[in-house]
This record gives C-alpha cells, sequence and structure tokens, in this order.
C-alpha cells in the first residue's frame, strides 16, 4: 500500500496547482511519514472469544476432546483475525449493491478443508448482520462472537473432510469514514471504493481474513445499470436484468483476502493489449472513471516499461494480467490490489511527476512482494512495504531522475528513533516498514553483492509464490543464496529493537 503518499500528496497539493515532489522529497521524514491519523490502531486482543489465543500461526485454538475450535490463526498484531483449522479454497462472492443508500447485501458461499477435527466453522466478520447461515447445503446455528460468525456443526468433521459454508449478510456502507484507522468500502460522490489492507473485507463479508489462507475468487456483482463493477481478476461476463446490471469476475490466481478489490461508479474499460514478459503473455486491462480516458495516457507507456523493468529485476512477473484503476478514491492513497491496483484520480490525473512514478513503480512491485509472496504475519509487513519502496527507488535510478545511492542515503537519514525493530514495527504503515525496509535492503545489497543480491529477490519469489513468508525465512535463503552467515547483519538491521546503524556497510562488491 502506498499510505505513505497521503501526506506525500498533501504536500504535492499544497501549491498553486503544478506543485510536484521531488525523488528527493518523497523521502524525507516530513514527507513519508504517515500521520497518526492514517495510520489503523491493531486490532486489540479479542475479549468475547471463547477460546485462548494460540500463540503460533496455524495452531488450533482450543481443544475439547480431540475436537480443535478456533476463531484465530494467532497473529500477534491482529489476535483476532483468521481461523486456524481450515483451508479455504475458494470464494463465491455473490454481491447486491445500492451506492445511493450504501445496502450492501453479501452471500458468500466458502468451499474448503478442515486441517483439524472440528465441529464448528468461524469466519472473520466484524459489523454485518447475519441472514443465513448453511454447511453443505443445510442451515446450521450461527452466532457472532466477538469479530466472529461462528457455524455450529451438528458432528464431529475429521481431518481433510471438505465442506461448503455459505452465510448471508446486509451491511450498510456509511458516508464519511474515509481509510485509517478504517479499512473496508467507502462511499464516492457516484459509488464505492475499498481499501482492505489489513482487516477490511470482514467489515463487509465473512471470510478468513488472514494472508495465510490464500484461495481463489468470484465475483458476482449486481448494482443498478447506470454504474459498472470491478473486482479482481478477468471479467468473466455481463448480465443485464431489468434495470440491474450483474458483473462477473473471476479471479483464478490464489489471493489474500486483503488484496480484494471492489469498485462501484461510472467507469470505462481501456483494454491495452498483451506484453510479452519472462513470465510469458500478460494483458493489459485498466479502469477509468468514464470521461478520463486520456488522463491514463500517459501511464500506459510507463506500466510497459516498469512491467519490463521489474520482470527482469525480480523474476516473472507472478500473474498473467496487469492494470491500474483509477478511482474517485482518497487522494493519497493507493492499494496494491491483485493484478489491478488502485489508484486515486487525484494522484493519476494525466500528469506525470515524481510522484506517478513513485505510486506506479511502488504498486507494480508489490505484484511480487505483498502479492505473489504475501506476510506470514502482519509483523513481516517490511517484506511488503520495504521491498516496494526499495523498487520505487530502483525506478528512480533506472529513468534517470534520482541515483540508488541518493534515494537509500536519504532513506536512512529519514529514519526515527522509534518503533522498532523491522521485524514488528509499532506502525504497521510507517516509515520504519517503508524506508526502514529499503534502507535493510540497501545495506543487505551493499553486504551481499549485486549479483547475489538480485538471485536473491527472484529466489524469494519463486520459493514463496502463492504463499506466504516470514521475515526468519528471508534470512534463511538470504544466507543459502549468499552463502555466508547473516545472523550479525539481520541482528542489527532487521531486528535491532533500537533502530538500523547510521551508515550503510562498506560494498562487497566495490573498489570503492
Ligand atoms: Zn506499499
Amino acid at each position: 500500500m502506498a499510505i505513505f503518499t497521503v501526506v506525500c500528496v498533501a504536500a504535492a497539493c499544497a501549491g498553486d496547482g503544478d506543485a510536484v515532489i521531488t525523488p528527493e522529497s518523497t523521502l524525507a521524514p516530513d514527507i513519508t511519514s504517515p500521520t497518526s491519523a492514517t495510520t489503523p490502531a491493531p486490532t486489540p486482543a479479542p475479549t468475547t472469544t471463547p477460546a485462548t489465543t494460540p500463540t503460533t500461526p496455524e495452531t488450533p485454538t482450543t481443544e475439547v476432546d480431540e475436537v480443535f475450535r478456533s476463531t484465530s490463526v494467532g497473529d500477534p498484531r491482529y489476535p483476532t483475525l483468521g481461523t486456524a483449522g481450515i483451508d479455504v479454497e475458494h470464494y463465491d462472492v455473490a454481491l447486491d449493491i445500492d451506492p445511493t443508500s450504501g445496502r450492501l447485501d453479501a452471500t458468500v458461499r466458502i468451499s474448503g478443508t478442515f486441517t483439524v477435527a472440528t465441529d464448528q466453522l468461524s469466519f472473520d466478520l466484524d459489523g454485518p448482520t447475519v441472514r443465513t447461515a448453511s454447511v453443505d447445503g443445510d442451515e446450521v446455528d450461527a452466532t457472532v462472537e466477538g469479530r466472529d460468525v461462528v457455524l455450529h456443526l451438528d458432528d464431529v468433521r475429521d481431518v481433510g473432510d471438505g465442506f461448503v459454508a455459505e452465510i448471508a449478510v446486509t451491511s450498510r456502507v456509511e458516508d464519511g469514514p474515509s481509510f485509517g484507522p478504517d479499512a473496508g468500502v467507502f462511499v464516492s460522490d457516484d459509488g464505492l471504493w475499498s481499501v482492505n489492507e489489513p482487516d477490511g473485507v470482514s467489515t463487509w463479508m465473512p471470510v478468513n481474513d488472514h494472508p495465510t489462507d490464500k484461495a481463489t475468487w468470484t465475483f458476482d456483482i449486481t448494482v443498478p445499470t447506470d454504474v459498472e463493477a470491478v473486482a479482481n481478476g478477468e471479467l468473466d461476463d455481463i448480465t443485464v436484468s431489468g434495470d440491474s446490471t450483474t458483473w462477473t469476475w473471476r479471479q483464478d490466481d490464489p489471493m489474500a483476502s486483503y488484496l480484494v478489490l471492489l469498485l462501484v461508479d461510472d467507469y470505462e474499460f481501456v483494454d491495452d493489449g498483451e506484453i510479452e514478459l519472462s513470465s510469458g503473455t500478460v494483458s493489459l486491462h485498466h479502469v477509468v472513471l468514464d470521461g478520463r480516458r486520456d488522463d491514463l495516457e500517459p501511464y500506459i507507456d510507463v506500466t510497459r516499461r516498469q512491467l519490463e523493468f521489474f520482470d527482469e529485476l525480480f523474476g516473472p512477473y507472478p500473474f498473467d494480467r496487469y492494470g491500474l484503476a483509477i478511482a474517485d478514491s482518497q487522494p493519497g492513497l493507493a492499494m496494491e490490489t491483485q493484478g489491478l491496483p488502485l489508484f486515486s484520480v487525484a494522484d493519476l490525473d494525466g500528469s506525470l511527476g515524481p510522484l506517478q512514478h513513485l505510486l506506479l513503480a511502488h504498486e507494480l512491485a508489490h505484484q511480487w512482494f505483498g502479492d505473489a509472496v504475501s506476510p506470514a504475519t502482519w509483523d513481516d509487513i517490511w517484506l511488503n512495504e520495504g521491498f516496494a519502496t526499495y523498487a520505487q527507488m530502483l525506478w528512480f535510478d533506472e529513468i534517470g531522475m534520482s541515483t540508488i545511492e541518493r534515494e537509500a542515503e536519504l532513506a536512512l537519514r529519514s529514519l526515527p528513533d522509534d518503533g522498532w525493530p523491522l521485524s514488528a514495527p509499532t506502525e504497521l504503515f510507517g516509515t520504519v516498514s517503508y524506508n526502514g525496509g529499503a534502507a535493510a535492503l540497501h545495506a543487505l545489497r551493499l553486504t551481499i553483492g549485486d549479483d547475489d543480491f538480485f538471485a536473491l529477490l527472484r529466489r524469494w519469489v519463486v520459493d514463496h509464490d502463492e504463499g506466504t513468508a516470514t521475515t526468519a525465512e528471508f534470512e534463511r535463503v538470504a544466507e543459502e543464496v549468499s552463502g555466508r552467515d547473516l545472523g550479525d547483519f539481520f541482528d542489527e538491521w532487521v531486528d535491532s529493537p533500537d533502530g538500523p546503524p547510521d551508515e550503510y556497510p562498506a560494498s562487497a562488491t566495490e573498489d570503492g
């Protein structure tokens, strides 16, 4: 996510109309430090969850005579999120949305497998009213317990058994709230938009809301015929019925729930053909507000160049589609929604300066770092944000807008005294995880050399594609690729509660 541009853009827009940010200033602390208002507060520990909190992910929560009952995957930062003991394979999401009233009906059919023996299913749900619930076609009792909806089964299901749960809920998207501290669905003048990182999806539909349980998705979104509805993946079908239209989107690549995109407004779809990358043929499809097609023009070419640049640096682009979704959403906020990142029309307004280059590079890089490889816990957020921030610095270097040395130096000088360690930062979306993560990567590059560093990034994605990974796993892969003991390096740059050193290490490969 490029939440840091909330401040960035506020600064850029503070001038008389043509103010731009410079590459240097994008890394200055007053530019990149998110305000506290934009930083979601960590979810407090559960108070009503009956189960005890597990200490490690995927650990069942409660054991009762061999029956496990879980309402958490044990994320240390968000202990209420997710459910251990199930593996969701597919979400079939039917939405009926009235943008005028904000009413949002969601009927979600969740197919998966039990990985423990249990007599209940629980999904994250924070706010919506449950209308009906069934499992394998039979109506079941559903209770809302804290931030979960729990479906009570009349018998114990075994490890490996499949399930199909269907839950219908209703919520109302209120006018007024914006992203930070809330995540979820928000109102625009003529529609809705969403940013769901880290826990927003479960504010409007039931879901196993943690990156450790990726699944494929289908979205059938019914809206009035005068607007369009957009979600991740391929637009599979459009069905008009009376004065409403159902838009069917299919996401066949496994996707974490926080990467779900939901947009409703007056949109145009722009087909930009295909591009040949090392991963194969990637099709390019953009979404712009009706009448704003011309504003997209400068970004089409930049996107193609960035795809080629990052595909070479980071290894094969992980998906078979890419595009930009430019919405009437919150200025200064961009989100790496899988395959179709979200940008505000206030930021991608047709101009092409440092801010636009930064946003486009950052959200594209997240497709490798965040989307293909997702954080195993939310404490590992620097594996997303540090990498995407370093990628935007690499892009500035590539196009001659700055140099990687200068960007890295500015990142290091921007770092705060507090909020460490990088491996468990105080703020999820703060300068520590963005610039601190980028600085750690630059220091690692200097330590192990360019060849091993970029080999490591490529290996990282190959090893963990379609999955999740931890900081400890990154250290292990870095040691494998470089053949070095990096314990001291990670102690200093990643795990230190006092933050990293003031200076970068000497380059391993340069003469001077
Ligand atoms: Zn980001």
